[in-house]
């Protein structure tokens, strides 16, 4: 299997440099040569198989020979060691839950596979590997988790100070080892240019071998597409789920067009976005329109320029079953007061982001009556406690996958948004 760049289709490589590269020269972004047909005995008998089996199926053509069929049955083994659930909120409303990882987001599972792919690429390769990362909170939480104890692999996460809840600053700060927190004192933008900078700085290229773990890496992509196929495992009717994705980067959605162009059985796919909706507007006049970030209360979606736009249009592009795509928008008023009314009358508790995909998929099935589908939940709730308080009245309960987070050991490196800073902080 070959990736070629988006930019420039005569530029390919193999899983391997595509995952080491990140992206292609002049921001592109990989996409495989050709999307790979999941085996019909397979997608007509999903729940005969295990998470593993299917997750190691669906990534095995992705990844070619360059991992060996026993690596990487454990290395996606250990991506998915948690729960997937489908939830019922109604008779034809699902919630897929996928905040059952160590640190209570979705990104877990890319951010697992990822650490591991590089593990193993990191074992034939006598330089280390540095993981450079700018957090607004999310993302980094994952990477840490995934990355702690990989040895051969440096991990640095820059985040802003003062700009994370209480729980993701610990989950940020708490590991040590091989894991470097940096805290700044700027905004999540300054901690973005910061590592920006270093990817482009030739002399410091020389001495580290960097990686980005941001989510147009194509082993976080390939990884998320697990889970439509979880849920579609899972699915109790016979017509196939409308599926809405809570949309930033659009990252997720993209996986999920992938898996249904691979040959998965969905129906619509609805990005639920919130007052950052460059693709809904996309969608409903043709254009694309990057735009300044609107701040909300469901902020990993707070994007206003979708880094992974273009593997979106390309999906649809190649997928013979010619998927439907759909965008709403929803303000952070409504966001809350679906929050609020899913409590009361259907005794479920969703977080802010998973909130805006049901409103979307709410929205869509008003308009398509007989329809039934999923929308993903894709953080856990009590990491937004600060936002569902006052909503429901109380704080949300807290998981016991968050207990082992202890504050007490919180080590972080502070520094000021300043490029010097920032190198005198790499060894
Ligand atoms: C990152 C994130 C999203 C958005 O996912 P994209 O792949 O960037 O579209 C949605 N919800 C949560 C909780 C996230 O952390």
């Amino acid at each position: 299997m070959k990736y070629l760049s988006l930019n420039n289709p005569s530029f390919k490589v193999n899983f391997r440099d595509a995952v080491l590269m990140g992206q292609a020269p002049e921001k592109g972004l990989f996409f495989p040569e050709q999307i790979p047909v999941v085996p019909e005995f397979i997608l007509k008998n999903l729940n005969t198989f295990s998470k593993e089996e299917i997750a190691f199926q669906i990534t095995q053509p992705f990844v070619g020979d360059i991992i060996d069929s026993n690596s990487l049955k454990e290395i996606v083994k250990e991506t998915v060691n948690f729960d997937f659930p489908l939830i019922p909120i109604n008779e034809s409303v699902y919630a897929l839950e996928l905040f059952h990882g160590p640190t209570g987001a979705f990104k877990d599972v890319g951010a697992r596979f990822l650490s591991r792919v590089l593990h193993y690429f990191s074992k034939d390769s006598n330089q280390k590997l540095t993981v450079l990362v700018a957090t607004s909170g999310d993302t980094g939480g994952a990477v840490a988790d995934a990355f702690f104890k990989k040895n051969n692999i440096d991990v640095y996460i820059l985040f802003p100070s003062g700009k994370v809840s209480e729980l993701q600053h610990t989950q940020l700060t708490c590991y040590g080892e091989n894991i470097h927190a940096l805290e700044v004192a700027g905004t999540f933008d300054d901690c973005q240019m910061l590592v920006k900078q270093a990817f482009d700085d030739k002399v410091l290229n020389k001495k580290f071998r960097f990686i980005s773990a941001n989510s147009i890496n194509i082993a976080r992509w390939v990884s998320q597409q697990f889970y439509y196929f979880f849920a579609l495992q899972k699915w109790p009717h016979k017509q196939p789920p409308v599926i809405s994705v809570p949309s930033g980067n659009l990252g997720n959605i993209s996986a999920g067009l992938l898996a249904k162009a691979t040959g998965l059985e969905t129906g619509d796919f609805i990005a639920a976005c919130n007052e950052n909706k460059a693709l809904t507007d996309y969608l409903q006049t043709g254009v694309f329109k990057p735009k300044e970030t609107v701040k909300t209360i469901s902020n990993a979606m707070d994007v206003g320029n979708p880094s992974n736009f273009k593997r979106v249009i390309e999906c649809l592009l190649k997928d013979k079953n010619k998927s439907g795509l759909t965008s709403f928008s929803f303000t952070s008023e409504e966001t809350k007061n679906a929050i609020q009314s899913v409590y009361l009358q259907n005794k479920y508790l969703m977080d802010p982001h998973g909130a805006v995909g049901y409103l979307a998929l709410k929205k869509y099935l008003e308009s398509h009556p007989g329809s039934k589908g999923i929308f993903l939940e894709t953080a856990h709730p009590a990491k937004f406690s600060n936002i569902i308080q006052p909503i429901i009245g109380r704080e949300p309960e807290i998981p016991k996958q968050f207990l082992k987070y202890d504050k007490s050991n919180s080590q972080s490196e502070k520094i000021k948004p300043l490029y010097q800073e920032l190198l005198q902080h790499l060894s």
